[in-house]
């Protein structure tokens, strides 16, 4: 599989030497106790349905042919995550027993990951070529431009991947300058340690990054990240702010405003205006309208009109930030702002009794 040394340049002859992972090769999910069946099951079962794809619906050979897991390693399949358009062809080399994706961090950035317990799929590339088309992309707004391999990437070019990753460093320890440093309150950027983004371009951008810490096993550790245990928003929030009370290091307060400030403010101020610039719909026709016609009915059926963006989509965020408010110490400044986002809110949608919820509320 191209692997002949271990990452210190010695032949391979025993199972305890460290490989460096080449960076389009994948260590997919097996997860032998877990939450959700591991990616070997159904990959072996979703390549068993190709070849019958292959054999009955297309008159062809079959492309597997897979005894088990064991056979999925060397296949290539396409990386693809949440919110973008172009896929990663990558590798399977093998299987863990977490529920975590094995890459190289320019794996990660080129799905535009940053590792921060974001989700991320793989399709085989067999399942792609055969069963994607742009033809099967909904028409509706968004649905023609994310989540879908529109475009597929063979080879990971680094200087395109998301530059998040070029400020990670690539040493083999670090060095006692850095932690005198620390002490001193010197700026990151005093002390000289290589990072990705200083050998873009060089043969080393793709290997030789090395590593600080051993583990003796990477199943030895937390095998489901708590991202995926915790169930809603709320909940992640909720742990969040439990750590930051625990963690010396962190200013709690400042976290609550971070949250609020970096992601629930901005969420309710973009969806309040979308609210507000919105078309409508039919429920039987789905004609769009800019505006609702005078007649309050459908001019094509006669169909009842509705919003296109709901009220509670708008305002999901609204409770867990007041709860924050509640909670933490913010600045005047902040409460205010706050303060007049939910009379904007209010204005807008009256203070109603009923409150519109998630449906996984009642799970
Ligand atoms: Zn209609």
């Amino acid at each position: 599989m191209g692997y002949t040394e271990d990452i210190k340049g010695n032949p391979l002859v025993d199972d305890d030497q460290i490989l460096e992972l080449r960076p389009q090769d994948l260590i997919l999910p097996s997860v032998k106790e877990g939450f959700e069946e591991g990616a070997d099951k159904v990959l072996v079962r979703i390549a068993r349905f190709i070849d019958d794809l292959l054999e009955k619906f297309y008159g062809m050979k079959p492309y597997y042919n897979l005894k088990n897991s064991d056979d999925l390693i060397g296949q290539l399949v396409v990386g693809l995550a949440p919110h973008i358009s172009c896929g990663m062809v990558g590798r399977i080399i093998g299987f863990s027993d977490t529920q975590a994706f094995f890459a190289s961090p320019m794996f990660h950035a080129a799905l535009r990951r940053d590792c921060d317990g974001d989700e991320a799929c793989v399709l085989l590339l067999m399942d792609a070529f055969l069963n994607f088309s742009q033809q099967y992309l909904p028409d509706r707004r968004g649905g023609r431009t994310m989540d879908a391999p529109l475009v597929l990437t063979p080879i990971i070019d680094p200087a395109e991947v998301d530059d998040m990753v070029f400020g990670l460093d690539v040493a083999k320890r670090y060095p006692l300058e850095l932690y005198e440093a620390a002490q001193d309150y010197k700026k990151t950027g005093e002390v000289m340690i290589d990072s990705v983004g200083k050998r873009l371009g060089k043969e080393s951008q793709y290997e030789g990054f090395g590593f600080t810490h051993n583990v003796s096993d990477i199943n030895d550790a937390v095998l489901i990240s708590s991202y995926k245990t915790l169930p809603s928003m709320q909940d992640k929030m909720k742990k969040q702010m439990e750590l930051a009370v625990k963690v010396r290091a962190v200013k709690e307060d400042d976290v609550a405003r971070l949250v609020i400030e970096k992601h629930f403010m901005k969420d309710l101020k973009g969806n309040l205006r979308k609210f507000s610039q919105q078309s409508f719909r039919c429920v039987n026709c789905n004609e769009i309208y800019r505006r609702p016609p005078l007649s309050g009915i459908c001019n094509k059926c006669g169909g009842k009109i509705i919003y296109t963006i709901s009220q509670g989509s708008v305002v999901k965020y609204l409770q867990p930030s007041l709860d924050l408010m509640k909670e933490f110490k913010l600045s005047p400044y902040l409460n205010q702002s706050l303060e007049l986002l939910t009379n904007r809110i209010e204005t807008m949608f009256g203070k109603e009794s009923e409150k519109q919820d998630h449906l996984s509320k009642w799970f």
